[in-house]
């Protein structure tokens, strides 16, 4: 299997898109770490990956708290011993609501969550990182680089395109470490994000957007999580050792039709 011997960290790991990719990986031969927010769905994922002959470890935690990263990373080493695939995935939508009504509160908080989050995953998986050179694997979006219809969604939209910066930056800094950097923008996948977002007032400040005809230009309509998994699990591989800096998207063409 491509990933044998390989450990991967995931964060938000324990659902949607970082709970598909962690059972690819798995499946490919990685041993998984899943860092999330203590609940019965982070057991759950583990339990999942190891019914089924893989290795996987849940450490809880929240990717915002710099302590939290910190220690998740010195676990999978005491662990493991190794790193060499990181899935900077953890998000939230938070708030979605017109700027008058985004609290300075609220717009720190997906920010904290979505980007700074991400700058903590990757600083503290760098020293690990550049033992042997590795994969890393941002979860962008859709929205804040193709899509700015979604009104309201201003603060995710914000962190989003900041991560595509982010991962380019890194692309160029980390490439003499033979470490790969690259951004996934999915569309929308069925996962549990809804039950991260808050709506308020949208229909004052919303544009009604109305697609040609269906959802996405590809029939099916949304995406699953596994779908991005195999995008993930060809990243994290040594089939994408010459991509670095990309920026790529997943979501059955909706972005072409929904700017
Ligand atoms: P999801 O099903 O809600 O999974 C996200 C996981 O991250 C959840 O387990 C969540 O825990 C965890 N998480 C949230 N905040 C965290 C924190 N502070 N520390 C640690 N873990 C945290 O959502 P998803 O759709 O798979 O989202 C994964 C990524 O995909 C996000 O970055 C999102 O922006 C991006 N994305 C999703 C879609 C989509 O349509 N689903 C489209 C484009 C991009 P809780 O359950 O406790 O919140």
């Amino acid at each position: 299997m491509e990933l044998s011997g390989k450990v991967a960290f995931i964060t938000g790991g324990a659902s949607g898109i970082g709970k598909g990719a962690a059972a690819l990986l798995a499946e490919a031969g990685a041993r998984v770490a899943i860092f999330d927010r203590a609940n019965e769905r982070e057991a759950r994922a583990v339990e999942q990956i190891t019914a089924t002959g893989g290795e996987a470890l849940a450490i809880d935690g929240d990717v915002s708290v710099p302590g939290d990263v910190e220690g998740a990373v010195k676990a999978v080493l005491a662990r493991w011993g190794r790193l060499d695939i990181v899935f900077a995935n953890a998000g939230i939508n938070g708030v979605w609501a017109p700027l008058e009504e985004i609290t300075p509160e609220e717009w720190d908080r997906t920010l904290a969550v979505n980007l700074k989050g991400t700058y903590l995953t990757v600083k503290y998986a760098l020293p690990a990182l550049r033992a042997r050179g590795g994969s890393i694997i941002i979860t962008s979006s859709v929205n804040g680089t193709r899509i700015f219809s979604n009104t309201g969604a201003t603060a995710y939209s914000c962190s989003k395109a900041a991560q595509v910066a982010f991962a380019k930056m890194m692309a160029v800094e980390l490439g003499r470490d033979n470490i790969r950097v690259n951004v996934i923008c999915p569309g929308a996948i069925h996962t549990h994000i809804g039950e991260s977002t808050t709506a308020r007032d949208l229909d004052t400040v919303g544009i009604p957007v109305q697609y040609p005809a269906g959802p996405t230009p590809l029939p099916e309509g949304a995406g699953w999580p596994r779908e991005v998994g195999h995008l993930v699990r060809f990243l994290a591989s040594d089939a994408s050792r010459h991509i670095t800096g990309a920026t790529i998207y997943i979501d059955g063409g909706e972005s072409l039709v929904q700017g």
